[in-house]
């Protein structure tokens, strides 16, 4: 039976935000960090303004890290103990699940009870934690992936390691268990419901956001002189943690067959690679730099470390394409980033990134990864001057239709969708 009578749910008070791998405070763009840290923070902080207070639990690194920091007004990141204070490997954590779990049934068990409104698990690691807590505490668990082994796999690069079926299936497990999970596309929800036998009713498509005061357009040449690169040069950039899914190797590729093509670019051309080794990049952390130089190219070839949000800036301004090359993204909020600065994005067709970049307007979209489709591309957009002004015009505008208040908004949204169901469910199981 179900009560058509029963109201919205109001906005929760304070929400547990499960994070087990990777903390909100660590620095992106380099092994574990990158876009969900940034989705957590930005989020959380749009929450608390909105009067709701987060609480993100994720595993302590270091003993030297205090049990609670405050991120931001309202924003509390809790450092769990569970396993070794030292980075783990993410095959690793699964078997410190159970510590974690405690950690944060042990932190709740201090409040009063019904302190937490809401779950919200971040990667399926989080999620296993997230099915546990909400069977303990009665409150709705809202569930994010992010990334899901199954589409991975189906893409994975050439000689990349596939994800390992513990995950598979215990991410199928987090669908079936979670009230709501939350998406990034609507690509995203047929991924859920044709590979993991999701509920299509139960999915909420929340488009990411970004910082549009941090991320506007600026002084290309000012960029260029904070970064040492030439004023005049074409800048090819590539942003975000270098591991194969990501695929930089396709844009150095792309630029020798530019080059091979028409020598004279080798005066011109610059790629600038920001970020550092990632995930199976991890164990070859210079194969990057070795295939600048098989190709010829380490002379114009500029590799700078993992960039605060405000360095990145001037990435984003001193290139003339940020090109993302992904084998798979679910969203891709650097390509989101640079169109806030004015930068068109060249990017791989697949996940996301469709939604991110507007094919035509604010960049070009490449339906392969073989390096002359790249060359093509960049050629077009960013060695064709008037094309390039339209689309960096177009960038602008097709950013401005994402933020994180949106994001926000669209997130408590999810939440009271998440309440609802959960208090009918539970009302179901009473009568
Ligand atoms: N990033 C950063 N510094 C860097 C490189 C990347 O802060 O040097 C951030 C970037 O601003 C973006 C995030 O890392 O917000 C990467 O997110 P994306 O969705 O593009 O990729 P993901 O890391 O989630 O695979």
């Amino acid at each position: 039976m179900t009560f058509s009578w029963y109201r919205p749910a109001k906005q929760p008070r304070r929400v547990a935000v499960l994070s087990v791998h990777t903390s909100p405070l660590e620095q992106p763009g380099t092994g574990d960090a990158g876009g969900m840290n940034v989705y957590i923070s930005q989020t959380a902080v749009e929450m608390a303004r909105r009067g709701v207070a987060v609480e993100v639990f994720t595993r302590a690194t270091s003993s030297e890290q205090p049990p609670v920091v405050e991120l931001a007004p309202g924003v509390l990141v809790r450092h769990i103990a569970a396993g070794p204070f030292e980075p783990l490997e993410r095959h690793e954590l699964p078997a410190q699940l159970c510590a974690f779990t405690s950690g944060v049934l042990r932190t709740e068990a201090f409040h009063e009870p019904g302190y937490y409104d809401l779950i919200h698990s971040h990667y399926w690691l989080s999620g296993q934690v997230g099915w546990l807590a909400r069977d303990r505490w009665g409150v709705p668990l809202v569930h994010t992936a992010h990334t899901l082994a199954k589409v991975k796999n189906a893409a994975l690069a050439e000689g990349d390691t596939p994800e390992p079926r513990t995950r598979v299936i215990g991410e199928e497990q987090v669908v079936a268990e979670a009230d709501r999970l939350v998406v990034n596309t609507d690509v995203e929800t047929d991924q859920l419901v044709g590979l993991y036998g999701a509920d299509r009713d139960a999915v909420s498509t929340v488009s990411p956001g970004v910082d549009l005061d941090r991320f506007r357009p600026g002084s290309q040449a000012a960029a260029r002189r904070a970064l040492g690169l030439p004023p005049d040069a074409v800048v090819l950039a590539f942003v975000g943690r270098i591991q194969p899914l990501k695929a930089p190797d396709v844009l150095l590729a792309a630029v020798a067959r530019l080059i091979e093509r028409d020598p004279t670019l080798r005066e011109r051309l610059v790629v600038l690679v920001a970020g550092g080794p990632s995930g199976t990049g991890m164990e070859l952390p210079h194969a990057l730099r070795d295939l600048a130089g098989s190709l010829g190219i380490a002379e114009l070839t500029r590799f700078v470390p993992p960039q605060s949000g405000d360095n990145l800036v001037n990435v984003y301004r001193a290139a003339d394409i940020v090109a993302v090359p992904s084998y798979n993204e679910s969203f891709g909020l650097v390509a989101l980033e640079a169109q806030a600065c004015g930068t068109p994005v060249v990017a791989a067709e697949v996940g996301g990134l469709p939604v991110a970049v507007d094919h035509g307007v604010s960049g070009l979209l490449v339906p392969s990864h073989r390096a002359q489709d790249w060359a093509d591309a960049l050629r077009r957009a960013a060695l064709d001057r008037s094309a390039h002004a339209e689309f960096a015009k177009g960038a602008l505008e097709h950013a401005s239709g994402f933020s994180w208040q949106r994001t926000t908004d669209a997130l408590l949204a999810a939440y009271s969708e998440a309440t609802s169901a959960f208090r009918t469910a539970a009302l179901e199981v009473a009568v």
